[in-house]
């Protein structure tokens, strides 16, 4: 098998521990916004007339628009934990106008809407951009675009064909080494528009902020423990350890953790991925990177890095392993792993050799809703009372907004562009249980890795999974 660019020009042992040695296991941007203060838990018996549970982007934003949609309305967030701190807290910041992780994707799955997809994913992130000026969230967004590059021979036709001519641009070697200068890379695709960067934790909380001036009453440490039907069945009563509250309508945003509704649970894995965070450059080791445009970057291979600016001139690097764990378990010690973070740290050096010396402030790790479509779906429960989205597959800064408009749409019996998507009707495959689950996706995660290794060459198992619709392409 041949080896990939980062297997061939590996740097010492010696370099890599050095450079991680100091790194806290902590995500860098909840470190950076620090502890807010946190309400009083839920107690007692309530009323409202829509509950959202779970206070990330998806429900900040459904509590959010819920609101301006209806100012009287009462909305109620319930949290488990605190505003943001799971993946919205935690994320790369890559803010993608595309709903369906990636054209491919969402052309092999939805050949018929796509168009209409992309669409929508663009309008999408301009209204998350004028909902950040118009609400004044102080998240240092920044439309800044992306560059995929092309770090294997076989990578660069598939960039050449990617481009259109308008605002998605092919660079050859010296253009995209001029735009972000690394010896590694023999081509960028430069999508000048489907992509900002945010810091994702400052963009929960400034949501929440939001929220709360807006007259949402946000409840943390109260996760909800059941759902169960109002008496006379015209309401949902939504309990947590020490209260309750009884609404009409119900909208579940709870990403990886195990939904509410029992039904739900085969429909996702949770898979960890895995970020470095550098200290803020000098002036001279960014010199010597240039990065003038600061546009957000990945690889190409199935296995990928994904690296941007903090507003501060850190690098964030992270990706590549994706690592799921048997039982589908989401558990605070899956969050480090060593030998992940030496490979991260590796990858990084030889992409930029000329920062060697440089030290990583931060490393961390988080779990992500893995679907089989590797897209969000969505659904209502309880008669139409209680709507859920779910399994954004590590791309949900953006589309969590439009999911929130569908829950929305649903919750309230609308017969909308939105709602009419086949992809909002229709739903994923499920996941099988253990031990199937674990064996296919060690299985795909192999083949997926030596696919890297031979060219992006797909094998039988690829193959397959390609053909019942459950192949993944990055
Ligand atoms: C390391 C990492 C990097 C990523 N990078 C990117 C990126 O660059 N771009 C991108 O688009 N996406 C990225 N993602 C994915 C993105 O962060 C998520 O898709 C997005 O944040 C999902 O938002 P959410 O609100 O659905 O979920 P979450 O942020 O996970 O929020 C769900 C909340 O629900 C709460 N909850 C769960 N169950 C209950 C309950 N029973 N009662 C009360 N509360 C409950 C949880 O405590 C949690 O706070 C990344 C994810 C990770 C982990």
């Amino acid at each position: 098998m041949a080896s990939t660019v980062f297997e061939r020009n590996i740097p010492s042992p010696a370099v890599i521990e050095a450079a991680l040695a100091g790194a806290k296991h902590v995500p860098f941007w909840l470190d950076d916004v620090g502890p807010a203060p946190v309400g009083a838990p839920l107690t007692g018996r309530h009323a409202a007339d829509l509950v959202v549970v779970g206070a990330g982007y998806c429900g900040l934003w459904t509590a959010l628009l819920a609101k301006q949609e209806d100012p009287a309305r009462r909305v109620v967030v319930l949290e488990s934990h605190t505003v943001g701190w799971a993946a919205s807290g935690r994320n790369g910041g890559f803010v993608e106008a595309s709903l369906t992780h990636g054209h491919d994707n969402g052309e092999s799955r939805f050949p018929e809407e796509i168009d209409q997809l992309n669409a929508l994913g663009l309008a999408n992130l301009n209204e998350i951009e004028q909902a950040v000026k118009d609400l004044g969230l102080d998240c240092e967004f920044e439309r800044t675009g992306s560059i995929g590059v092309a770090v294997e021979a076989y990578q660069v036709a598939e960039l050449k064909a990617a481009a259109d001519g308008g605002d998605t641009v092919f660079l050859d070697q010296d253009q995209v080494r001029a735009e972000l200068n690394s010896p590694t890379y023999l081509a960028g695709l430069w999508s000048k528009q489907e992509t900002a960067l945010v810091h994702p934790a400052k963009l929960a909380r400034e949501l929440a902020r939001v929220c709360r001036e807006l007259g949402v009453e946000i409840f943390e440490h109260s996760g909800a423990t059941s759902l169960v039907p109002g008496k006379g069945g015209g309401d949902v009563v939504v309990h947590t350890d020490r209260g309750r509250v009884t609404a009409a309508k119900v909208a579940l945003a709870t990403n990886v953790f195990p939904s509410l509704l029992k039904r739900n649970r085969l429909f996702t894995v949770p898979v960890y991925d895995y970020v470095l965070m550098t200290e803020p450059l000098t002036p001279e080791q960014l010199e010597s990177i240039g990065w003038s445009n600061r546009q957000g970057f990945s690889d190409l291979a199935n296995q990928f890095h994904y690296y941007r600016l903090s507003a501060d001139n850190r690098i964030l690097w992270g990706g590549y392993d994706a690592l799921y764990h048997f039982g589908r378990g989401v558990k605070n010690e899956y969050e480090d792993s060593p030998e992940t973070f030496r490979k991260l740290a590796s990858h990084f050096l030889t992409t930029f050799p000329q920062l060697e010396g440089i030290k990583f402030s931060h490393r961390w790790a988080g779990a992500i809703d893995t679907s089989t479509r590797f897209c969000a779906f969505f659904g209502t429960a309880h008669g139409g009372r209680v709507g859920y989205a779910t399994g954004f597959t590590g791309l949900g800064v953006a589309a969590t907004h439009f999911a929130a408009k569908v829950m929305l749409d649903q919750l309230a019996g609308r017969d909308t562009e939105r709602t009419r998507l086949k992809m909002v009707r229709s739903k994923p495959l499920p996941f099988p249980p253990e031990p199937f689950a674990s064996v296919g996706i060690q299985a795909t995660r192999w083949s997926l890795d030596r696919a890297d290794h031979n060219g992006g060459k797909r094998n039988l198992l690829l193959k397959t999974l390609d053909a019942v619709g459950l192949g993944f392409d990055s």
